[in-house]
């Protein structure tokens, strides 16, 4: 069984985020770049399987900036045999659809049984690229699963809902996005850090993939203007002068928060 694992690398969630008001993307250089922790998860989930399940083989596989090998060889240090990673200029400020493709091309070149996404990322947070993926893949897709049980050639799960929890099940080969419901990573120990200096990192451009990012026959977004967000604006205090309960009944009716 091979399980491809999707790692994304953001900016660090702990830090202060910018966004480069000239080019619309985010500002890399104004803080540390780590591997989204959803990512993390969705790679512990493969781990946890292939440490019962000897002769399972685990890749990480990244679209990202040429700085990122540090944060995809922590995949490697956590216990994968293998990275990908996918970086080129073209792919500077990609859209989702091109992210996507791109992706898909690897994941094809790589070989799967089971892809592991994350269900939406911290920085960009569009929670399309797993659904784009199985479309472009031709194969199912359980989306937002807060359990997860994996099988020879099947994946099983649930996922909750409005009213209730739904359980899903596809055959292999499949994608599966996960949710923070399931267990946080475990730490790189010392032996894995030395480990991942020696394992596999291939370095893929969009030539090697086969793709042409400015494709005319390929529908692509463009970002038209971009804003930081507004200043928090000041809270209303509410002081009790025996009609607070009042005010603040007012108050949640007028943002029509009842
Ligand atoms: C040179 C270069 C510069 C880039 N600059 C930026 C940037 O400034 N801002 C930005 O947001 N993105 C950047 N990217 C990455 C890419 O364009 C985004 O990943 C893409 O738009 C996905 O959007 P999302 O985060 O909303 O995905 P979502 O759909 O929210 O992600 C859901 C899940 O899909 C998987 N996934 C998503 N993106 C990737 C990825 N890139 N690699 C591996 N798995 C992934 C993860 O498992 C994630 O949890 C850059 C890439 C390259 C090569």
């Amino acid at each position: 069984m091979k399980i491809i694992v999707l790692v994304k690398e953001v900016p660090d969630t702990y830090g202060d985020r910018k966004l480069n008001l000239e080019t619309g993307l985010a500002d890399r250089e104004a803080s540390e770049t780590v591997i989204d922790e959803i990512g993390e998860r969705a790679l512990e989930l493969a781990l946890k399987y292939a440490d019962a399940n000897p002769g399972t083989e685990v890749a990480v596989l990244s679209l990202a900036p040429e700085g990122a090998t540090a944060t995809i060889r922590k995949g490697l240090a956590m216990g994968a045999a293998s990275a990908t990673h996918v970086s080129d200029e073209a792919l500077r400020g990609a859209d989702l659809g091109l992210t996507a493709e791109t992706l898909a091309a690897a994941v094809r070149r790589m070989g799967f049984d089971l892809v592991i996404t994350g269900n939406v990322s911290t920085d960009g947070s569009g929670g399309m690229i797993p659904a784009m993926l199985a479309e472009l893949l031709d194969v199912p897709h359980a989306t937002g699963l807060s359990s997860v049980k994996i099988s020879d050639g099947a994946v099983s799960g649930s996922r909750p809902v409005d009213s209730g929890v739904q359980t899903v099940s596809a055959d292999l080969p499949a994608v599966i996005s996960i949710t923070e419901a399931l267990p946080g990573p475990r730490f790189p120990n010392f032996k894995g850090i030395m480990a991942a200096k020696k394992k596999p990192l291939e370095v893929l451009t969009l030539a090697d993939l086969g793709i042409t990012a400015d494709n005319p026959e390929a529908a692509r977004s463009i970002m038209l203007t971009i804003a930081e967000k507004p200043p928090r604006a000041a809270g209303v205090k509410i002081l009790d002068e025996g009609d607070a309960g009042e005010k603040l009944a007012d108050f949640l009716i007028e943002n029509r928060l009842a």
